[in-house]
């Protein structure tokens, strides 16, 4: 019995005229995606620090099986499987079929019957996702997508491929009716339908099999032009963007600015612009004039322009576009808006941190200093000058830290823990009774803690999102030197903001500048404290609150550090207390519009973030809304009575909450 197989070139002529087009197809597409690594090459060379293991099991994850595209719209994460794997086997199939004609036959009988089951199945499966993208982008429209020129020649090229694929299976399986269709089902069904066209089956095989070519090859030259060059930027950037990335001294700092490191050049292009990051950012939502889609799009094409042009320019043509400063290219102040809140980052199904690009834009606009918004300026001149942000903070906050009742190591006084309070708990009157309740679960608790008193200045976290480097070092330089001199090395505090940056970022310059005593730091949030506290039985509760409430998380105890239960343990404890969620919690929690100095940067939007969050917590009808954030207190406390609900619901801090349940 005759074994089954197929001939690869049936009913083609001028094969080697097909040959001569795939070998320029193949060079086009070599150049292009060499230039693309070159221009990645131009970055600078970033020490990460991860584990290999680490970063391929998130490769694995959410490059090969999307695992972030199926997080929030199990739709979308089907329809990009069915698009990846139906296109990865069908080109796996080409690859085999053209070994299997030019290097070594081997498709024949069950091998190749499997074969064409396999590369059906796949087929279909492209279709399948292709239609389902086609539909959600263009006819129903799914979610806000900014739909751009390659997102639909991409979708209609593979369409067009799949669908002219089957067109030519149905007519060589009509004009040849081997023994084996039943093994290509959706052939069979193609040849089923083509079997009415007029004239010889050949004919149109002819002119479907050209044109199926020209669109394959077409595809193959615009993958490094298009959106389409993600299939290999993506999983690279997955990869490298899973290891931390490593903290700059000002020294290195200063030589870098203005360029990008090598991680981030490769994340501009795996971006697939599904638009996803610019639907959960806040500052969008309140209609500023900041998408961190267009941000990272923006500082694209200044890498391309700046770096494509200067790969191939010799000499002093060279230099003029060396002097191009990301500044030049990005729109107005668009960096400023950006609250850091970190949900562009959460969201990204491809591990871009469009954040971290907003941040490396301000580093570079700082040091142009053109950019700078004035608001920004001055509370940096303030905050070099009196080591804190408002400059009437000084002897008041001194006086008013003295009047806590609690001990002061800048006073002589010792204990375990050192509260750090933070300057707007310090400065600002909602915030201050905030830090009276927790200093109150603090005594009841019977934790030997004290304050810096007059020796605690600014932490300098939002100097650092600024990106004014060089004063965040010498602060954090002055801070290792009043901790060493007061024996501090516990810290809690009620500030995400504080505890963010005395975790992360203080550690990192503390090995980085080695600076000479400086303690190791152990840093906890108040929430991840009082569920301690609660935990080994130091809380008693003795009053019902019967409150019905809801949680904002915080951005940076939240997305930032991943403190999404300790403090609805906390909650769920408290006698007579109804924790509901809102829609948007945990890691979708939406920002308030405090981080990221934007408490020093006024809004010209028609709505303020804090405002569209105490809508979204009012819907859920509670009582409360807590936090466990100054910033958050501020903008929310603010928010509530603008928005007018002020008197049907409170804004509290959980320290407050736990001190009144006592
Ligand atoms: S960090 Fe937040 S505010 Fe900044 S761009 Fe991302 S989503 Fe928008
Ligand atoms: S940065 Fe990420 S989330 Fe935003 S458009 Fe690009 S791929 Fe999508």
């Amino acid at each position: 019995m005759e074994r089954a197989t197929r001939e690869v070139f049936w009913n083609v002529s001028l094969v080697w005229f097909f040959y001569t087009l795939s070998a320029l197809a193949i060079g086009a597409f070599v150049l292009g995606a060499y230039r693309i690594v070159s221009i990645w090459r131009r970055g600078w060379k970033d020490s990460r620090r991860g584990k290999p293991s680490a970063s391929l099991s998130r490769t694995v994850a959410d490059g090969l099986l999307n695992r972030k595209i199926f997080r929030n719209d199990r739709i979308a994460g089907l329809m990009h499987l069915c698009i990846m794997w139906g296109f990865i086997v069908l080109f796996v199939g080409t690859v085999l079929l053209t070994i299997h004609h030019d290097v070594a036959p081997f498709l024949f009988g069950t091998t190749f019957l499997v074969y064409s089951l396999v590369l059906d199945i796949a087929g279909l499966v492209l279709i399948v996702g292709v239609t389902t993208a086609l539909v959600r982008r263009y006819v129903i429209k799914a979610r806000p997508m900014n739909n751009l020129f390659d997102d639909g020649v991409v979708l209609v090229a593979l369409l067009g491929i799949a669908v002219t694929g089957f067109a030519l299976e149905g007519l060589r399986l009509t004009a040849l009716e081997p023994f084996q269709d039943d093994w290509s089902p959706v052939g069979t069904a193609f040849a089923a339908i083509l079997d009415g066209l007029p004239g010889q089956p050949q004919a149109w095989h002819g002119v479907i099999w050209w044109t199926h070519a020209a669109v394959s090859l077409g595809l193959v030259i615009y993958i490094p032009l298009s959106k389409l060059f993600h299939m290999f930027a993506a999983p690279t950037n997955i990869y490298l963007a899973a290891a931390e990335a490593a903290t700059l001294t000002l020294e290195e700092r200063e030589k870098l600015v203005g360029d990008f490191e090598r991680t981030q050049m490769v994340s501009f292009d795996a971006c697939t612009k599904c638009n996803r990051c610019e639907n959960v950012c806040p500052s969008f939502a309140a209609g500023e004039p900041l998408s961190p889609r267009g941000f990272v799009l923006n500082v694209k094409a200044f890498a391309r322009r700046k770096y494509g042009i200067e790969t191939r320019l010799p000499g002093k043509a060279r230099e003029s576009v060396t002097a191009l400063q990301v500044g030049d290219m990005i729109e107005e102040d668009a960096a400023w808006w950006c609250t850091t809140c970190r949900a562009c980052v959460e969201e990204c199904p491809v591990s871009i941190s469009p954040m971290d690009v907003i941040r490396e834009t301000r580093v570079a606009q700082m040091a142009d200093g053109r950019k700078v918004p004035p608001t920004v300026r001055d509370m940096l001149r303030t905050m070099s000058k009196h080591n804190n942000p408002w400059e009437a903070g000084g002897s008041k906050r001194s006086r008013w830290r003295q009047e806590l009742g609690a001990k002061d190591l800048s006073a002589g006084d010792e204990a375990e823990v050192c509260y750090w309070i933070s300057c707007i708990a310090s400065d600002d009157l909602r915030n201050q009774e905030v830090a009276r309740a927790f200093i109150q679960v603090l005594s009841h608790a019977g934790v030997d803690f004290a304050h810096l008193g007059k020796e605690e200045g600014c932490c300098g976290e939002f100097v650092k999102r600024l990106g004014e480097d060089g004063l965040f070092e010498a602060i954090v330089e002055n801070n290792y030197a009043t901790f060493a001199a007061y024996g501090v090395s516990d810290l809690v505090t009620t500030s995400p903001h504080c505890f963010h940056t005395m975790r992360r970022d203080y550690p990192a310059l503390r090995e980085k500048l080695n600076i000479d005593g400086a303690p190791q730091l152990h840093v906890r949030h108040h929430t991840a404290a009082i569920a301690d506290l609660l935990e080994s039985g130091k809380l008693t509760f003795t009053r019902r609150l019967d409150s019905r409430v809801t949680f904002h998380d915080p951005c940076y105890i939240g997305r930032h550090n991943g403190l999404y239960e300790q403090p609805r343990r906390v909650l769920r404890a408290l006698p007579g207390v109804e924790l509901v969620e809102m829609p948007r919690s945990r890691e979708n929690s939406f920002c308030c519009g405090g981080g990221g100095g934007r408490m020093w940067l006024e809004s010209t939007a028609d709505q303020r973030m804090a405002e569209i969050r105490v809508r979204e917590a009012a819907a859920v009808k509670v009582d409360v809304l807590v936090t466990a954030c100054p910033f958050c207190m501020s903008n929310l406390h603010d928010a509530a009575k603008t928005a007018g609900y002020a008197e049907v619901m409170e804004v509290r801090d959980i320290a407050e909450l736990v001190a009144e349940a006592l």
